[in-house]
């Protein structure tokens, strides 16, 4: 989705084809609705619930047949690009001749990043956990200091994620319990109608009984540098009242987060407390 947004807005037709009822599943739905809505901008065709089969070369074309509800269709293309999954790379590197524990495929570490064979540690996408760079730069930062005799583990409660998407979507969330949430649209957030981006919310996900900060969803533009804010706050253990308490400067993006912080208290000021 984020390679074929940026082509699209450089001028290429754009056809995805997605074999789940949904794109971008995994990402709160809400936000996916807002990107899934900004698509038909760019021109971006998408087909849901369609699976590609097959493709060959025709003269200097790719030809896709993609099986959908209503039997097979031909997309004829310039360029086919798979993005279809990840996985960790471990085929064939000899770590399967290390007796290392895996689990479907990635390799099982503690808190110091250690596996089963002492001396044998891994980091990033080869081991349990998000395949994100940043996860793998803290547990590379952990795992060095752990083989230096420092008392460092992987103790983090969220990693955030971000989808670089036009708009973008970012989160980042802790373990669930019994949740209460609420938004805050950027349609009515200074910052965002001053730079005429107002497509998008920020949504806090909070415990419904201690208000305890659990999760935050932002689909929006800059929604990547808004997200680090709750992933501080999460990590610091913060109740909403310490993100609606906070003062944040006017007219700025981050203030959705405090606001929103105040739609779920109940005390919003610049939005309709239901
Ligand atoms: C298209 C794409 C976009 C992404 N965008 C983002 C993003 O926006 N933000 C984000 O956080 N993450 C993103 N990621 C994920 C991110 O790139 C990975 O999580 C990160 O690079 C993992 O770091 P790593 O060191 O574990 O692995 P890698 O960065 O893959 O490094 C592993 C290295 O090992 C080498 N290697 C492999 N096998 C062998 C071997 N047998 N011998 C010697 N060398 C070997 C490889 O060549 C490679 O250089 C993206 C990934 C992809 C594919």
């Amino acid at each position: 989705m984020e390679l074929g947004t940026v082509y699209a807005k450089l001028g290429s037709k754009v056809t995805v084809v997605e074999a789940l009822p949904q794109i971008l599943t995994g990402n709160d739905p809400d936000c996916v609705r807002v990107v899934a809505n900004k698509l038909k901008t760019w021109g971006v065709e998408v087909m849901l619930n369609a699976k590609a089969k097959s493709w060959e070369k025709k003269g200097d074309r790719a030809v896709v047949t993609v099986t959908t509800a209503s039997g097979d269709v031909q997309l004829d293309a310039d360029r086919v690009l798979v993005t279809v999954g990840r996985r960790p790379n471990t085929d064939g590197s000899g770590v399967d001749k290390l007796g290392l524990k895996m689990e479907k495929g990635f390799i099982v570490t503690d808190a110091q990043l250690r596996t089963n064979v002492p001396g044998v540690y891994a980091i990033g996408d080869c081991a349990t956990g998000m395949m994100l760079a940043h996860k793998a730069t803290k547990e590379a930062e952990v795992c060095a200091e752990a083989i230096a005799g420092r008392k460092s583990a992987m103790d983090v409660r969220t990693i955030p994620a971000v989808v670089f998407t036009d708009p973008e979507i970012a989160s980042t969330k802790t373990a669930g319990r019994k949740t209460k949430a609420g938004k805050f649209n950027f349609a009515v957030l200074g910052r965002s109608l001053s730079v005429n981006d107002p497509d998008g919310f920020v949504k806090v996900v909070s415990d419904a009984e201690t208000e305890e900060l659990l999760g935050v969803h932002i689909v929006g533009g800059n929604a990547s540098d808004i997200i680090s804010e709750a992933a501080l706050a999460i990590e610091m253990g913060a109740f909403l009242h310490d993100l609606s308490l906070t003062v944040h400067p006017h007219p700025t993006l981050p203030e959705a987060l405090m606001e929103a912080a105040k739609v779920v208290l109940g005390e919003a000021i610049h939005a309709v407390n239901r």
